[in-house]
């Protein structure tokens, strides 16, 4: 197993701890704003900046926040929508000014706005039209990218999730990648509790769903064995208070998460959360899979349950439910549909004869779980 970094001082100087070949160039540090200025004045001078506005209030982003060109983004809702990227883009095309880089700095949403901005605005038409995997795009500016928050390695994947006037859908292209990614632990400092723990559990999540995957590939289930016992070492301790060790586990499981979800494919209670997000704009990503989870004790058994409910204990945090979300009996109908179309989720989890224990009935039962939870 390659080696896994636990202080900031290991951190800073590892080598790669995944195994997947990845698009990113990772540069671990501990003073992530300066060393990202130090290498754009030097490899993209003109750049553009999106930056997350919670940052706005926190001392290490000051410097970021004195730029000119910026846009800066309210990531309170879950993804970014197209017609943000839309915005982003009929700026930067009205100003004129070419740029040679977009960075986002910021969390998974911020991040995502940034991929999804450079690609489309190498590509004439609204963002909405490339929501969607495998289409012919030109590539944009390159991408770089500041994570504020450990997540499910948004930072290196080539996904920008986003939520269209229709669906919830990535623009997945290879061109979405960031070209760099400069990764400081310590600039979750400020993040909210609510924040880091849910995307820490979301964290689990996708590594726990692709350790049980059967279309997943062999080095991304073993990245995400590697990032599914680290994540479960920090969801042990109590996150309400920041701390530096679990940071860097955070930031090292975070990565694992991307470089396990290039090979590999998350399961069930990853399709269940698309139904609920569509129902409910304002339900985090992560909240929305840590309650499909919660509903699938059946499907995965005691184990991936337990840790859920003992995370959730050992943080303080209560259970999620959808009805706080506003999802109800009403919403059954079409989550059914939507979760039953993300057919490559089933495929992962049940293999070849998913079909045989899939279907309407049984997604329905766990939806009206969900429910009246
Ligand atoms: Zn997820």
């Amino acid at each position: 197993m390659p080696m896994v970094p636990g202080t900031i001082g290991e951190f800073k100087n590892a080598a790669s701890w995944w195994r997947t070949k990845i698009f990113t160039e990772v540069v671990p540090s501990s003073d992530g704003v300066g060393d990202l200025l130090r290498l754009m004045a030097s490899r993209a001078p003109s750049a553009f900046f999106i930056i997350d506005g919670a940052l706005e209030s926190q001392k290490p982003f000051e410097r970021l926040f004195a730029r000119r060109e910026k846009f800066v983004f309210d990531a309170t809702a879950s993804e970014p929508r197209t017609q943000d990227v839309d915005r982003v883009v009929g700026l930067l095309k009205g100003s004129g000014t070419s740029i040679d880089a977009i960075v986002g700095v910021g969390g998974g949403a911020t991040m995502d706005l940034a991929k999804a901005s450079s690609i489309c605005l190498a590509n004439p038409r609204p963002a909405a039209e490339y929501q969607g995997y495998g289409l012919d795009m030109a590539k944009g500016p390159d991408i770089w990218v500041l994570p504020t928050l450990a997540g499910t390695g948004a930072e290196i994947t080539p996904i920008a999730v986003l939520r269209g006037p229709e669906k919830k859908l990535g623009i997945n292209n290879n061109f979405t990648a960031p070209a760099v990614a400069v990764i400081d632990p310590l600039l979750a400092s400020g993040a909210k509790k609510f924040n880091r723990f849910f995307s820490m559990m979301d964290c689990f999540f996708h590594h726990y769903e692709i350790t049980r995957s059967k279309t997943s590939d062999e080095d991304a289930i073993l990245d995400a064995r590697d990032g599914l016992r680290i994540a479960r070492e920090v969801l042990s301790c109590d996150l309400s208070e920041f701390d530096e060790a679990r940071a860097v586990k955070s930031a090292v499981a975070s990565v694992l998460g991307g470089s396990s979800s290039i090979g590999g494919r998350v399961g069930v209670s990853h399709a269940i959360s698309y139904g609920l997000s569509n129902s409910s704009p304002s339900l985090p990503h992560s909240v929305a899979v840590t309650i499909s989870m919660l509903a699938c004790r059946d499907i995965y058994g005691d184990e991936g349950w337990n840790d859920t409910v003992r995370f959730l204990e050992t943080s303080g945090v209560s259970r999620p439910t959808a009805r706080e979300y506003g999802i109800g009996e009403s919403h059954i109908e079409r989550m059914t549909s939507t979760a039953l179309g993300m057919e490559k989720l089933w495929l992962s989890h049940f293999g070849q004869d998913w079909r045989k224990v899939v279907d309407k009935n049984f997604v329905e039962g766990i939806y009206r779980r969900i429910v009246e939870a």
